[in-house]
């Protein structure tokens, strides 16, 4: 594991970029939680993992550290050892686990959403669970991805490239998926899908590095079977995950090869367009859109290649926003401690919105898009559902929820 502190120089530019220590007494900051804490467990044998719990991964520190200091990955490994000694809710554990619901669950969908967004659920269950009775929970959808896109009949004879969808598009999103195909599909690509598990992402980011492991192996063995195709996702926290998460704490192997393979949808399709590639066939979109960039593009280090392409369609308007962060922090804005921190940084890009007169947000990240919905009620789109809308090939699919 790569969490070498040496070479902090004890600036702390990282504080004045936490989201959370700017908003709560409770987390002390980037740099006593991250490099501070590792220095005060060796020289004197504590450890203040008490604080690593209100770290939402969201990197904004190491994205300002001139030193590269890892200090989120410093937390993860905090929070695991927090974790030894105090136990997670059953709450707690049971949103890590609900992603892993199996696809055939959808035949379920409206009962679950029915049951875990009821008010009696929410008032009494949530907080007996450790979880906020003001949040909803995502949604089901009808269909998961990968059965709606098995009833499509999909272009064949393209060029191929691998799509690792995730949970949130399979479970929550489809539309978002299926937007992914039907665009590769008209820049003469056929997605292959490969035998994939959870990125892992809600465990780590959690301190459950074992769990973690488990599924960074079972992807990476099957990723690697993918030849040397280009590996797209649509979701930034997988690729983040897989890129870059799984490097940082484990050894296996092909992780290097699998990483070098990975791209955001957009990273893809703006290479396409740098090669004069990119089917550019769009029609007008008369709309204004707010763009908020989520903290783990930015961590990714590819600038906002959805905003480079979507500023391609004629009439469009979209206005990028300058919040440092949603606040949701995945699995923290859910949890009972960490819901009302979670809304205070959220705030500020609530306002943003407010005030840019838009007709909907888009955002990169499932987890923003989440955030943002519950905090402005604006209606919120994956970036790749308004191009497959540029290209005339329907209005966001199969919202079916
Ligand atoms: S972690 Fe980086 S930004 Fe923070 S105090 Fe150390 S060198 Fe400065
Ligand atoms: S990852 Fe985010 S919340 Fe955690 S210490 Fe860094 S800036 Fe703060």
């Amino acid at each position: 594991m790569k969490d070498n502190i040496d070479p902090c120089v004890k600036c702390s530019i990282c504080n004045l970029y936490c989201p959370v220590a700017l908003e709560t007494d409770l987390f002390p900051g980037a740099k006593t939680s991250g490099p501070d804490a590792q220095r005060f467990k060796f020289s004197n044998g504590v450890i203040p993992e008490e604080f690593s719990r209100y770290c939402i991964g969201c990197g904004n520190c190491v994205i300002n550290c001139p030193a590269g200091i890892n200090t989120p990955l410093l937390n993860i490994l905090s929070k695991a050892k927090y974790r030894e000694k105090h136990p997670l809710s059953l709450g707690e554990r049971l949103l890590e686990n609900v992603i892993f619901l199996p696809s055939y669950i959808d035949i379920f969908s409206n009962l679950i959403n029915k049951i875990t967004n009821s008010s009696f659920v929410k008032k009494i269950i949530f907080p007996f669970l450790g979880l906020s009775s003001k949040r909803e929970l995502p949604y089901f959808a009808k269909r998961s991805f990968s059965h709606l896109i098995k009833a499509k009949k999909l272009k064949k004879g393209g060029k191929k490239v691998v799509y690792f969808y995730g949970c949130y598009t399979e479970a929550h999103e489809p539309e978002v998926g299926e937007a992914v195909v039907y665009v590769l599909n008209k820049n003469g690509y056929d997605p292959v899908f490969p035998s994939w598990v959870c990125c892992g992402a809600p465990f780590i980011g959690a301190g459950n590095i074992e769990k973690g492991e488990k599924l960074a192996k079972k992807n990476i063995k099957s990723l690697s079977k993918m030849d040397s195709l280009d590996i797209i996702f649509s979701s930034t926290t997988c690729y983040h995950t897989i890129r870059d998460s799984y490097k940082e704490l484990y050894e296996i192997d092909g992780i290097d090869d699998v990483a070098k393979r990975c791209k955001d949808i957009f990273q893809f399709l703006v290479e396409l367009n740098d090669n004069g590639k990119l089917n550019k066939d769009f029609g007008k979109i008369k709309k204004r859109y707010f763009y908020h960039t989520p903290c783990h593009l930015k961590l990714l280090g590819i600038g906002t290649p959805a905003l480079e392409i979507l500023k391609l369609i004629p009439s469009i308007e979209i206005i990028k926003g300058d919040a440092l962060c949603c606040g949701l922090g995945g699995l923290f804005g859910y949890k009972d401690y960490g819901y009302d921190i979670s809304v205070k940084i959220g705030e500020e890009l609530a306002k943003e919105i407010e005030d840019s007169n838009v007709d909907g947000v888009i955002s990169d990240c499932e987890g923003c898009r989440i955030q943002v919905h519950h905090l402005t009620k604006k209606p919120v789109y994956h970036p790749i559902t308004i191009l497959m809308e540029a290209y005339k090939l329907g209005d966001h699919l199969s919202k079916e929820i």
